[in-house]
């Protein structure tokens, strides 16, 4: 049960107070998480960042910098954002969970299954921590891979990842439900030839992870059939059988999505 909710006015203040309770205080963004029963730890302390105004969403010379307080909502209303990112972050359902939940709390709570997270990794996103001796950048993959903890204070996606083609897929069994399998995928195309693929996948495996020998396989080539497709990227995932689903059917799924996202981002970029 918590015990103390702080809410420090600044960045320094909330660094210093998680340093001083270690694991007995978590940071507290929208709470759709921490304040939900099946939240894995039980917090004595909760750090709120409402007051941290990292709520931003900023296009600069080089990165697209979205705030990690800001809701998933304003994201999808932002027209600073493009349309692959709004179409990841309105597949999290549903609304009321949208006007809650931030990009920072998609990547504090590392779930397999996220919307946002595979369009993150397909367009090279990183991530800005802060400790008491400073902020550094690190890839958002690295973060979610390490199962890290510390704070993000933004998150950046490249201007020249957004100009790739991209595209998102989800599965889930109702419009109204989370998600059970998720892909994205960002490319350029060379004429018929796929140009230096990044392809993200959810829901089949601990976290989301990157297909690296599928990228391999089909970098500057012209794109393979729907079929071969499937095929290839069922042979590279390797889901577990649990109660969303067999380990055969999310392979055969993942595929299926996968193999969506490219064709589309190939033939008409994403749209
Ligand atoms: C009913 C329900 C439905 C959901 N549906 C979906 C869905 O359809 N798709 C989907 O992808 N997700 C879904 N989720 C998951 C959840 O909404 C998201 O993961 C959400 O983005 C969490 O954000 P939050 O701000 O509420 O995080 P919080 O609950 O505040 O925090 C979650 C975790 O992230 C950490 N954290 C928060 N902010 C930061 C930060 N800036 N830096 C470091 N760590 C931080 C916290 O310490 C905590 O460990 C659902 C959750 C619920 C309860």
């Amino acid at each position: 049960m918590i015990k103390e909710y702080h809410a420090p006015p600044t960045l320094a203040e909330a660094l210093a107070i998680k340093e001083r309770l270690g694991d007995a205080a978590v940071f507290l963004a929208g709470g759709t998480e921490v304040n939900s029963a099946a939240f894995p730890s039980a917090p004595a302390h909760v750090i709120s960042l409402q007051h941290l105004a990292l709520t931003s969403i900023q296009p600069t010379a080089t990165d697209l910098v979205i705030g990690a307080c800001c809701t998933i909502q304003q994201i999808v209303d932002s027209p600073a954002v493009p349309d692959t990112i709004k179409a990841a972050a309105g597949h999290i359902f549903n609304r009321n969970i949208r006007n809650m939940a931030t990009i920072g709390g998609q990547l504090g709570s590392n779930k397999s299954c996220s919307n946002l997270l595979p369009i993150l990794v397909a367009l090279d996103a990183a991530v800005d921590l802060a400790d008491p001796a400073g902020t550094h950048a690190i890839p958002a993959l690295e973060y979610i891979a390490g199962e890290r903890k510390e704070l993000i204070t933004h998150v950046r996606i490249p201007t020249s990842a957004l100009a790739r083609r991209a595209a998102v897929e989800r599965y889930a069994r109702t419009a109204n439900d989370i998600s059970i399998l998720t892909a994205a995928v960002s490319l350029t195309r060379a004429g018929e030839n796929v140009v230096s693929p990044a392809i993200a996948a959810g829901g089949v495996a601990k976290h989301v992870i990157r297909l690296e020998p599928v990228e391999r396989e089909l970098d500057r080539k012209p794109l393979p059939k729907r079929d071969a497709l499937e095929r290839l990227v069922a042979t590279h995932v390797a889901p577990i059988t649990d109660i969303r689903g067999t380990a055969e059917f999310k392979q055969h799924i993942a595929g299926v999505l996968v193999a969506k996202a490219l064709l589309r981002a190939y033939r008409d970029g994403g749209r």
